[in-house]
């Protein structure tokens, strides 16, 4: 990464918006490496370990887990990250920060490790919109590749089209859990979007249009910022 080492960017939005698709199609596209804090959770639950079920307590109620566990997870990642990809220009983060508490403790990390969130992209899509998404849902159990039944479906049904992984519906995208992490999302999370603004960093995206539009305007959006010295 950068002599600075480290220009990141945060994208935010409701489930469904659409987060881990466009981060997929971005992330290459501007030498940023997408770091989804639900999937490191993910992947550590599908290990057998003490921390994966402790995990799995609040995952599959669709609650927070604990901010410190979050952040200690995310900040290993970034240093991963930084030895396994030096090229690149810093993390597209997914899924992080959840509440004002986590958007302040990322700050401090940051002025930390002399890193630096050179942008916020918030992905807004009405909440009808993102039910009718999270109803059809598929993800790669290999490679975390997102699909959906009816708009973005495999080429083959049931496989990943990157990697011919197996895909399945997440546990967490029942009716019940949906609710519980909508109303997260607009009490605790939305709000946290004030505080980039004031710091100039939000770009707003409509995310209701074609996939693709949607990755065009992200890409035009972010290209200035991302790849200003
Ligand atoms: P998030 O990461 O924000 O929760 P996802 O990227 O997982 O959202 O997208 C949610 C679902 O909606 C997935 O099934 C995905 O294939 C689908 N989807 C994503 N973007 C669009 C879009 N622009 N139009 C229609 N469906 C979409
Ligand atoms: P979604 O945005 O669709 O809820 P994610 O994959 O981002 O899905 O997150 C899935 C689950 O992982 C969340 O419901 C929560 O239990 C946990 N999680 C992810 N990110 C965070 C975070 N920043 N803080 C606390 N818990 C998180
Ligand atoms: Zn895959």
């Amino acid at each position: 990464m950068g002599v600075d080492g480290g220009r990141h960017v945060v994208i935010m939005g409701p489930q469904g918006a659409g987060k881990g698709t466009q981060a997929a199609l971005v992330a290459p596209r501007l030498g940023l490496i997408h770091v989804a804090t639900g999937d490191l959770f993910r992947q550590v639950m599908a290990s057998d370990s003490e921390l994966g079920r402790e995990i799995r307590r609040y995952y599959d109620r669709g609650a927070l887990v604990p901010d410190e566990l979050t952040l200690r997870m995310l900040m290993e990642r970034l240093d991963a990250v930084k030895q396994e990809h030096p090229d690149a220009r810093g993390a597209l983060i997914d899924g992080f920060p959840r509440n004002q508490a986590q958007a302040e403790a990322l700050d401090r990390a940051m002025a930390e490790r002399n890193e630096r969130i050179v942008a916020v992209v918030h992905i807004a899509v009405p909440r009808e919109v993102l039910l009718e998404r999270l109803s059809g849902r598929l993800i790669c159990a290999t490679c975390g590749a997102t699909y959906h039944r009816l708009f973005n479906p495999p080429k083959q049904a049931g496989v990943c089209d990157v990697c011919g992984g197996q895909l399945y519906q997440r546990s967490d995208d029942t009716p019940e859990a949906v609710e519980r992490r909508l109303a997260i999302y607009y009490e605790q999370t939305e709000p946290v979007l004030r505080h980039y603004t004031e710091a100039g960093l939000r770009i707003d995206i409509d995310g209701n249009q074609p996939i693709e539009a949607v990755t065009e305007a992200i890409l035009a959006a972010l290209r200035p910022r991302v790849e200003a010295a």
